[in-house]
């Protein structure tokens, strides 16, 4: 991921998200579900921030690039 990404996350986000294997951070990066897409889609320019003790990713659709989100729970 580029580092624009990470400097957009809050720093609470960024500390859970950079707590997250490197691997599996791939991982949830591509498989979030676009709406508009109807499939699995990889978020790209996206922010991070704690919302409600998770991990909130807002982003784009690499093929639509309409707005797509992903929550990551707990850790
Ligand atoms: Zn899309």
């Amino acid at each position: 991921m580029s580092i624009d990404s990470v400097l957009s996350f809050t720093p609470p986000a960024r500390q859970r998200w950079e707590s997250i294997p490197a691997d599996i951070r791939k991982r949830l990066m591509s498989n979030v579900w676009c709406g508009s897409c109807r499939h699995e889609v990889t978020i790209t320019k996206f922010t991070g921030a704690i919302k409600g003790g998770d991990l909130l990713l807002v982003g784009k659709c690499a093929e639509c690039h309409g707005d797509v989100a992903r929550v990551i729970e707990g850790a």
